[in-house]
C-alpha cells in the first residue's frame, strides 16, 4: 500500500516532551508536519490564550487535546469532579480550535470493570451536551488491558463500539492507538464496524517494543516492533478513515535525546513504516 503522505503526518506534543510548545510548533512545521496533538500539560506554562496564538501562527492543523476522561470513582463527589474537569477540558479545546477531545475513560481498583465501563458510559452521556454546545467531539480511546486495574476500563474496541452504539451521538467516537489494540482478534472487524458508524475520529501510531522495558514509558518508534502497521492502517482506510496520522510516542530513551534528532528519525520511520 501507499506510504503514509506527509501531508497527514501529526506528532504528539509528548513526543517531544522536552520541547515546550513553541518550540514544539516550529520544530513540527519545520519538519514539514502537517498536524499537532497537543497534551493538556503543554498549555500550562503559557496559558490557553497565549498557546492558541502559538498554534495558529504554526499553521499547523491542531487535531486534537489529550486528554481527559477518567470518569469513574468510587463516591458522586469524586464523579462529579471529574465531569467538571472534562468540562474544562472541552473548553480548552474549543479555545486552541481543537476539534477533539481524546478520552482515557479511567478504572479504579475495587471497582468491577462492568461497573466502571457503567460509569464511563453514564459520565459520557453528561457531558455530551457540553461538547455539542463547544463543537468539540469526544474520541474513546480503547487502552491496552495492562492498564484496565487504573486507567482504562475500556480495553478493546468492541467495548468503546457498544458504547457509542449505546449513546448514539455524533459527538462520540473512537480514537484507535496502535498501541492498545495491535493484537486483538477482532481488530479488523471492529475497525469496519467504527466505519460502518462513521465513528472512526482519530488514529495513534507508535510500536510495541519486545521486550517491553516499562509499562508506561517504553513505546517504540515505527518500525521497531511488532505491530503490522500497514495492515492496520489499511483496514481503518478501508473503512473510511483518511484523516491525520498521528504520532504518539512515550518514551524515556527517546526523550533523552536531542529532539530536533529524533524528529528527523520520526519522519524517516514515519514514511517507512506507518
Ligand atoms: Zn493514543
Amino acid at each position: 500500500m501507499a506510504t503514509a503522505p506527509l501531508s497527514r503526518l501529526c506528532i504528539h506534543t509528548i513526543t517531544t516532551k522536552p520541547l515546550a510548545l513553541p518550540a514544539a510548533a516550529k520544530a513540527y512545521r519545520d519538519l514539514g508536519a502537517a498536524g499537532i496533538t497537543v497534551w493538556r500539560e503543554s498549555l500550562k506554562p503559557l496559558g490557553i490564550k497565549e498557546s492558541a496564538r502559538i498554534l495558529t501562527d504554526s499553521g499547523l492543523k491542531v487535531v486534537s487535546l489529550c486528554r481527559t476522561g477518567f470518569f469513574p470513582a468510587i463516591s458522586e463527589s469524586d464523579r462529579q469532579k471529574a465531569l467538571d474537569d472534562n468540562r474544562l477540558a472541552i473548553d480548552e479545546a474549543a479555545a486552541i480550535c481543537a476539534p477533539l477531545v481524546v478520552l482515557v475513560c479511567g478504572a479504579v481498583p475495587g471497582i468491577p470493570l462492568a461497573e466502571a465501563r457503567r460509569q464511563i458510559t453514564d459520565g459520557i452521556a453528561a457531558i455530551i451536551p457540553h461538547a455539542a454546545k463547544a463543537g468539540v467531539k469526544l474520541g474513546i480511546e480503547p487502552l491496552h488491558p495492562m492498564y484496565a486495574d487504573s486507567r482504562s476500563a475500556i480495553s478493546t474496541l468492541s467495548q468503546a463500539n457498544d458504547i457509542i452504539e449505546e449513546l448514539r451521538s455524533p459527538h462520540v467516537g473512537v480514537t484507535i492507538d496502535v498501541y492498545h489494540v495491535w493484537w486483538d482478534d477482532q481488530l479488523e472487524s471492529q475497525i469496519a464496524r467504527a466505519g460502518r458508524a462513521r465513528s472512526i475520529f482519530s488514529y495513534h501510531v507508535c510500536d510495541w517494543r519486545s521486550p517491553t522495558r516499562d509499562l508506561l514509558l517504553d513505546r517504540g518508534i515505527m518500525g521497531e516492533g511488532c505491530i503490522p502497521l500497514r495492515q492496520i492502517r489499511s483496514w481503518i482506510e478501508n473503512a473510511g478513515f483518511d484523516g491525520m496520522i498521528e504520532v504518539e510516542i512515550f518514551s524515556n530513551d527517546f526523550w533523552q535525546l536531542d529532539q530536533l534528532q529524533f524528529l528527523k528519525r520520526l519522519k524517516s520511520a514515519y514514511l517507512e513504516y506507518a
